[in-house]
């Protein structure tokens, strides 16, 4: 590096970002996919899942919790529930190979890489390889922690895990509501469109891969 950066820890959303939609043939939502393989109507379907999605990605319920209720909710086997969504999540999403390449490189070159991530209990496992645990450090996961962004104690608890001051981390997500409170709390941020600006973006932070 020319100039020295004040980033110590680069900070990765995965829904958007790590991984990515597979524009597939089908142009159904993933949502409208778990409706199909349960035999349901979206809205019967959203009906069915709504309050225990919400509940496990706040890990306010256990997977096996989970697992249990969507059985006599959607009147499917926990296993065979379970073999779905492992399923389709990794048939709709692909890992963001060039991405997951700059994250490499960051990390040779001395700065921490981490995940912060909203996830249900079903889509933790899928969206969150084994792989990415052996890269990314923390891994943090609203179902495990039991907070979700954007809610600001997800952020406190990313600064406590990373032992860092907020100006030395850098923030990347697809969502502009997740930036916000990071940003409030002097995180740095990048708002992720692509990989080829993301590129750019670092630039602007004196990253120069
Ligand atoms: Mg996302």
């Amino acid at each position: 590096m020319k100039e020295c950066s004040k980033i110590k820890a680069v900070v990765f959303d995965v829904g958007g970002v790590l991984q990515l939609n597979k524009k597939g043939k089908s142009k159904k939502g993933i949502q409208e996919t778990f409706a199909k393989n349960f035999n349901l109507n979206l809205d019967d379907y959203l009906d069915s899942i709504d309050a225990l999605y919400a509940k496990s990605m706040e890990g306010l319920i256990s997977k096996k919790e989970l697992l249990n209720s969507l059985s006599k909710n959607l009147n499917f086997s926990e296993k065979k529930i379970e073999e779905i969504y492992i399923k389709e999540y990794k048939k709709k999403f692909k890992e963001n190979k060039e991405l997951l390449k700059i994250a490499k490189k960051l990390k040779k070159r001395g700065f921490k890489i981490s995940i912060l991530s909203d996830q249900w209990s079903l889509s933790e496992e899928p969206l969150i390889p084994k792989s990415f645990h052996k890269i990314f450090s923390p891994v943090i996961v609203s179902c495990d922690v039991k907070v979700r962004k954007p809610n600001k104690k997800i952020y406190l608890l990313l600064l406590n895990k990373l032992k860092l001051s907020p100006g030395e981390i850098l923030f990347v997500d697809n969502r502009a509501w997740n930036l916000s409170p990071a940003k409030y709390l002097g995180i740095k941020t990048i708002l992720f469109l692509n990989n080829k600006l993301f590129r750019k973006q670092l630039k602007e932070f004196l990253i120069d891969l």
